[in-house]
């Protein structure tokens, strides 16, 4: 008999950026299959929230976990408490990243008309807004890998990496966060053959657009709540026709860590409702 996903429950899952609106819906998921959650952000507050909503809706072991994804120190003392209270680590989804309107430019080209006033071309950017966001997404997955992975050694386990469709093309306006996704799906490769002789999977998910808080004020008017002219750009670019749902990313959370896909490593799957796929034609 073909079977499912059995083999989740009781893996200890830790989820970076579990507190946000992408990490709590796949640590729904996790719980939801049996597995036991820790649910590690900076915001701790959130993080116990959140923890509280899956044990209150599922049963399962979930517990909030307070560390910094850019502090190697703090990730060592949060891997201690998951430890402790839940064992160790089988699975670990580097799910803490975003971009930021400080990194973001005003203007998608440069024009004649930047000429007189390059403030929102890449010229005008903030270097520090640049680098915090490219750390936070490239070098925010590199230390949680370095810190939680040693617990995988024993008996194997999986890391997904959490991508974007600027990974694959670049948007506009959105330098730092483009180049570090695409860090992360090379790094994604590296660490898949890395790690192949110990029984450690890494492989990575790449969602389309979910509106979220990060993204919001590129997609919405913040003051009549209608598209922009980037959000109806991105929905006429997405062959569905729609924004994505968070919980559509669990299935593929959940094939990706269990034993149907104990032979894949190093892939990156787009769940985007066809945006990667699209010429726009
Ligand atoms: P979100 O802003 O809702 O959640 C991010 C969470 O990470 C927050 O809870 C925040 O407190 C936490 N965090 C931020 N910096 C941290 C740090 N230094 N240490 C620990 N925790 C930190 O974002 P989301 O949309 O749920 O995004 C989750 C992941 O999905 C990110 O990597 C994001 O880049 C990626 N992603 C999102 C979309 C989308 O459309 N929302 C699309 C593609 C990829």
């Amino acid at each position: 008999m073909l079977k499912g996903f059995e083999d989740i429950k009781g893996k200890v899952c830790v989820i970076t950026g579990g507190g946000g609106i992408i990490g709590t819906s796949l640590g729904m998921g996790l719980a939801e299959a049996g597995a036991k959650v820790a649910i590690v952000d900076f915001n701790l507050d959130r993080a116990n929230e959140v923890a509280k909503e899956i044990r209150e809706k599922t049963n399962a072991e979930a517990i909030g976990v307070f560390a910094n994804v850019l502090d190697k120190s703090l990730l060592i003392e949060s891997k201690k408490e998951i430890n402790y209270t839940l064992g160790k680590i089988n699975v670990l989804i580097n799910g803490a990243g975003g971009n930021s309107p400080n990194a973001t430019t005003k203007e998608e080209f440069v024009t004649e008309k930047s000429m007189s006033d390059l403030s929102g071309t890449l010229l005008g950017l903030d270097i520090e807004a640049f680098r915090k966001i490219f750390d936070l997404n490239f070098m925010g997955t590199v230390l949680p890998t370095m810190v939680y992975a040693e617990d995988l050694f024993e008996k194997g386990g999986c890391i997904i990496n959490i991508s974007s469709m600027n990974a694959f093309r670049p948007l506009t306006k959105i330098p730092a966060y483009s180049a570090a996704k695409a860090g992360i799906n090379n790094l994604t490769e590296w660490l898949a053959v890395h790690f192949s002789k110990v029984n450690i999977r890494v492989n990575a998910i790449a969602p389309g657009f979910f509106v979220t808080d990060q993204n919001r004020f590129l997609l919405y008017d913040k003051e009549t709540g209608v598209l922009t002219p980037r959000g109806e750009k991105i929905l006429s670019n997405t062959p569905m026709g729609r924004f994505g749902e968070p919980d559509e990313l669990i299935g593929t959370l959940l094939y990706l860590i269990s034993d149907l896909s104990k032979f894949v490593t190093g892939i990156v799957i787009p769940v985007d409702g066809g945006f990667n796929s699209y010429s726009g034609v």
